[in-house]
Order: structure tokens, then sequence, then C-alpha cells
């Protein structure tokens, strides 16, 4: 069987002049970085602003096995499907880290026959993104120590500074650091700390960010540090905001590749899914809707982290109504849930499958209450059995959920028709009465306490005291009406990852809250949040290469 990345370079590429003309793009309003890639320039969006929104539908999944259950490959897969039937469908994802790339779980442009292309190109440096983000978000922090080391007028507390430094890297010696060592003009002796740049702010804003006015705005918001009055400085009172803003100016604009069958995909932005909402840019999805009838775009982790996130965040603050759910299932991650021996997921257990489907069960309850019309796709996988795919069929069809067998994976578009087909039915039959899952009014308290027990079925919510404290303080900043971002483990619906299927009787423990004012949202960290991976014992970067004639193998 060939890997991802041999399916991936077999493939031929059209010029991505030509794959843009295919929905209406003309040369001139695209910015090429080589033959295959290219940014859309602001003089399309000028265009089409006025054009009428096509539907939007989000592929989210179940609790994940920790090798991801799909979500990408589904959304490529349907892309690729939709037009298959010869439907305008325009593919919105997120970039990938080089974190990920290079630790475990490989890269994120899909796999086997349902991939965007060229995938080296966008799983290493693409357009140079995120090394614009790392830079923007470095710049701030230089500007902090600067400022402290010139006089510190500001009266910033270095015990106080909140802005960390970082890197697209998978580097845990970086989590906690000294800087300043040395003389008196090697700046002021500190503790400081990295995050990987997908963990940054600055990913979150440029994600979030309506246009170029409205990024500048966010970034001038960003809060740094405290001062020795405990009130907040701001990247604003750093003088900062203009110098962020000219290195961010290209990376705000989406960028456009294409699937193994050449089927235009927008891929822009990558915040975290945890301590940030995990979605792809506001301004990729909107050109997306403007720009085709139905956008396919993804959001990150579990359908209880991805789409809360997606739905409470992403769509309350960018005014965007989801049409229908993809919810991606696959029989491993089920049985997984189930309490299945990783090793074992192979083999066939209709046991595990019944003990485990009450996750799926409750991630399809969580996106009723979004009132967003559900097609539940099982990602099917060669080790799958008839007696399995058919158990979740009937699960899914007594509950009136729409249910489709994806193997895209396998065969690309055409493994993905009956999905497209099932998608475009409930697209047309069935209306979204999409409403939000709290209003802005409510406290925060309140706000945390309504996912804790509505999406991830908690008993309760525990605060420890540092967190109750952080929380007046935020409302009594005035933020009080940002949406909430729930860092939480991805494999479980509680915030302990051991706690697989629907687990109950349990509550959720709130460590810290901080506001992301940028960003536009308040952050509350369950358990331990790690924004900074570390490698694996034995990393993919160790198994990557490059040929004599410049071919990169061993990526995934
Ligand atoms: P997610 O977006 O949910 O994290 P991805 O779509 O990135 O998941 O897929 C994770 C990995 O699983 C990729 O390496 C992909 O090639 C592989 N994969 C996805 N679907 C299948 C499948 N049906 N059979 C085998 N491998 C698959
Ligand atoms: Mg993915």
């Amino acid at each position: 069987m060939k890997t991802d990345i041999q399916i991936a370079q077999g493939a031929e590429l059209l010029p991505i002049k030509d794959v843009a003309a295919s929905i209406g793009i003309s040369e001139e309003d695209l910015e090429p970085y080589g033959r295959y890639k290219a940014k859309l320039s602001e003089s399309l969006w000028n265009k089409i602003k006025r054009c009428k929104d096509g539907k939007l539908v989000l592929v989210t999944a179940i609790n994940p096995t920790p090798a991801g259950e799909g979500k990408t490959t589904t959304t490529v897969g349907l892309g690729q499907a939709m037009a298959k039937l010869n439907k305008k469908a325009l593919i919105a994802l997120r970039e990938p880290s080089l974190g990920p790339c290079f630790g475990i779980k490989g890269g994120a442009a899909g796999g086997g026959y349902a991939q965007v292309v060229p995938m080296e190109d966008l799983n290493l440096h693409f357009t140079g993104d995120f090394h614009a983000i790392t830079s923007a978000n470095n710049l701030l922090a230089a500007m902090l120590d600067n400022h402290i080391q010139q006089g510190n007028t500001l009266q910033i507390d270095p015990r106080q500074i909140v802005w960390k430094r970082c890197l697209d890297m998978n580097d845990r010696v970086l989590r906690n650091i000294v800087v300043g060592l040395g003389n008196k003009t090697d700046g002021m002796v500190r503790e400081d700390h990295f995050v990987i740049t997908v963990a940054s702010e600055i990913m979150a804003i440029l994600c979030l960010a309506d246009d170029l006015a409205d990024l500048k705005r966010r970034l001038g918001r960003i809060i740094v540090a405290y001062n020795f009055e405990g009130n907040p400085v701001t990247a604003e009172d750093l003088q900062a905001t203009g110098a962020m803003t000219a290195l961010l100016k290209d990376a705000l604009k989406p960028n456009i590749i294409q699937t193994l069958e050449h089927t235009p995909a927008l891929v822009h932005g990558g915040p975290f899914a945890n301590i940030a909402h995990g979605c792809n840019s506001v301004r990729a999805t909107k050109m997306a809707l403007k720009l085709s009838d139905i956008t396919i775009t993804e959001a990150g982790f579990g359908a209880d982290l991805g789409a809360e996130k997606f739905m409470d965040i992403k769509c309350r603050k960018a005014g965007l109504k989801p049409d229908a759910v993809v919810l991606v299932a696959t029989v491993r991650a089920l049985k997984y849930n189930g309490g299945a021996e990783k090793g074992n997921l192979g083999e066939e257990s209709l046991k595990a499958l019944a003990k485990g489907i009450v996750n799926l069960e409750k991630h399809i309850e969580n996106i009723q209450k979004y009132d967003v019309p559900i097609v539940v796709a099982l990602n099917s996988f060669v080790t799958d059995t008839a007696a399995e795919h058919e158990f979740i069929r009937t699960f899914c069809e007594e509950r009136g959920c729409e249910f489709a067998l994806s193997e895209v994976w396998e065969k690309g578009g055409e493994g993905g028709i009956r999905l497209a087909e099932k998608v475009l039915e409930t697209l047309e039959n069935k209306e979204s009465h999409f409403r939000l899952l709290y209003e802005d009014e409510l406290s925060l308290k309140d706000k945390i306490e309504t996912i804790a027990r509505e999406i991830y079925g908690a008993r309760g919510v525990v605060y420890e005291a540092a967190a109750k404290k952080q929380l007046a303080k935020i409302e009594n900043m005035g933020f009080g009406s940002f949406p909430v971002c729930m860092a939480k483990n991805q494999y479980s619906l509680s915030d302990d990852a051991g706690k697989l299927g629907r687990p109950e009787n349990f509550d959720i423990h709130i460590r810290e809250v901080y506001v992301s004012a940028g960003a536009g949202f308040v952050v509350a960290l369950t358990g331990a949040v790690m924004t900074m991976p570390g490698l694996p014992k034995v990393p993919a970067a160790n198994q990557i290469d490059v040929t004599e004639d410049g071919k990169i193998t061993g990526l995934f």
C-alpha cells in the first residue's frame, strides 16, 4: 500500500491559476507563491463581498484515538465527491503546524486518496504564514523586554508578564526558561516561557480578524503584562501594533491549493483547539462562502472542543451560520471508547463497539442542541467488518440521524459520493435553526457551567481558588461578555483523558482562567494543558529525508 506522501507525490497537479479559474477567480486576483500555491488578494474580496453566501458545512468528530479519526481526510474527500457530482464546493482547512509534523501525528493534509497537495509544501513552510505569526509574536516580546530595559515608563511588573515567546516546534526545554542572564546591558533577568506558534494569541487573532483594520485593532488590545498597580498593559501601550500588522499583512490573505482531484481548497490559519478555538480563518471561510455554493470546513479535535468553539466562538464572532454538520466516526475510535486496547483496534469486537457507541450518541445529542442537521460519516478502515458497519448504521438510523459510509481514504472522491449525496439531501430538506449554546450576557461562570453540563455531561464545575479570583478580575476589567474558550484534553468528554465513552458523575476542574483580549475570548484551563508539546521517544522527524534530486520522503 502506498503511503500518503507517495500518493501525493504521484499526483499530477494543475497550475494553481487553472484551479482558481474553476471557481471564477481570475489571475489578477491571485498572488502566486510558485506554480501550485497562491494567496487570494484583497482586490478579490472587494469584487465578491456582495455575492450571496453559499451553504456552510462543518466537519467534526467523536472523541478520537491518538492517531486522529479522519476529519481532514473526510473534509477533503467530501469536497472531491461534490466536484464529481458537479457541485461548486470549496474546502476550507487549517494550515498544519511543524510541531506534530515532526512529532507523533504527522502532517495534516488529509490521507490516502483524499489529500490536498502539494502536501510537502503545506506541511513544511507553505506560504510563510506561521513564520510571520512567530515573528510578530516575538517582536512584541522583544519590545516588551526592551521597554523594561529602557526605563520601564509603563511600570510593567516583571512578575506579571503574561506574554510568551513562541516557536513552531515541539521543544519541551523552552517551556520554562530564564532570559536576560549576563550583565546590565543584557536585559532584566526574569523567568520566561515559550508556546508553540499555533498556541499564540496572534494565531487566534489572525483567524478571527475580519480585515486588516480589525486585525490591527485586535493586536492592539493584546494584554502583555500588568503594571505594579495591577492594571493591564497592552501591545498598543508598547506601540507595537503597527509593526506587528506590517509583519502580518500578507499572512492575513487566504491561501489556495488543490486536492488530488484538482478541487480548490482554501487553507488558512491554524489555531490550537485547546487554548484557542481550533478553526481555520474567518477570512477564508467568508471568502469560500462567497466563491462557492457549499463550503466544507473542519474544526479541531472532537465535537466537544472543536465544534463547540466553532459554533460558540467563531460563528458567534463572525456572524456565521452552519447549515449542516458532518460528524466523523470510526469503528476504531468507538471500540477505543468502549475500552478496547490500542493495539487491538483492528480486530472485530461488537462488544467493545456496543460499549463505546455511547460516545457517538453524546456527540449527536450535543450537536442537536445547536439545532443544526447532522450526517454521521463513518470513515471506513480496511480492518473494519461489515457487521461493525451495520451496527453503527442501525444505531444512527434509530436515532433519526442521517448516515453514510465514507471510503474517501481508499477511493478518493468516488468513495465519498454517498456521503456527498446525503449531505446534499440534508441541505435541501432539513433546515438549520442554528442557535448558540449560551448568550453573551451570561456570567463567565455560568458560561463555563453551561458548556460543562450540556456538552461534556458533567455533574458540576470545581474552581481552584486562583481561578475564582481570576474570573472576578476579568469581569471587573470588562471582559465578562466574551465567550469562553475551554482548554481540555481531546480524548475524553471529561477533563480526565482516561475516562472514555460517555462518562457520568464527574466534575470539571478549572485550574486557571485568563483573557485573550485581542482574540476576544476568555480561556478556561481544565487539568494540565500543553501549550508547548514535546517530541516523543521516536519522533517522526527520524524518518524524514530528502533524496539527491530534492524529493522529500518519510513525511506522512
Ligand atoms: P484528523 O483531521 O481527524 O486529525 P486526519 O484526516 O488528519 O485526521 O487523519 C489522521 C491520519 O489517519 C492520517 O494519517 C490519515 O492518512 C489516516 N486515515 C484517515 N482515514 C483513514 C482511513 N479510512 N484508513 C486508513 N487511514 C486513515
Ligand atoms: Mg485534521
